[in-house]
């Protein structure tokens, strides 16, 4: 399968939470690599990682807006919209210098691929260092 080139095609997507209160932008190729993980948190969820480097991220607003959970390590800072309760980001544990952005959270027309990758998190100790690289960068 293709892999997601640095540097190449990169384009601005927009995403927001549910009610709109936390709205940002993720500088990233129209070609993607997701993991649909299957961890406690995320399998509830139904949450989808798009791994990025944090200088791709922007947070057009809402700051204010977000509620941090954090559970088992603490080292992954689950940001949670307190007005929709919606996730649309998050700080993980498998890339603390980065973020997580929820696949399901960014609007629809700039993404024109997308790889949906199924990831062990169950055994989390077992898999979770093969994510660091996964970051678009
Ligand atoms: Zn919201």
């Amino acid at each position: 399968m293709p892999e997601a080139r640095p540097g190449a095609d990169l384009r601005p997507h927009l995403g927001a939470c549910h009610c709109g209160a936390v709205q940002f932008q993720v500088l990233g190729p129209s070609e993607i690599r997701v993991e649909d993980c299957n961890c406690s948190i995320c399998r509830k969820a139904g949450y989808l990682h798009w791994l990025v480097a944090a200088r791709r991220f922007t947070l057009l607003r809402g700051a204010e807006a977000l509620v941090t959970y954090t559970f088992n390590t603490g080292t992954a800072r689950h940001t949670f919209c307190r007005h929709c309760g919606v996730k649309p980001f998050y700080v993980p544990r498998s890339n603390p210098d980065g973020y997580s952005v929820n696949l399901r959270c960014i609007a629809p027309g700039t993404l024109e691929t997308v790889w949906v990758d199924a990831f062990d998190g169950r055994d989390w100790e077992r898999h979770g260092g093969t994510l660091a690289a996964r970051t678009v960068d």
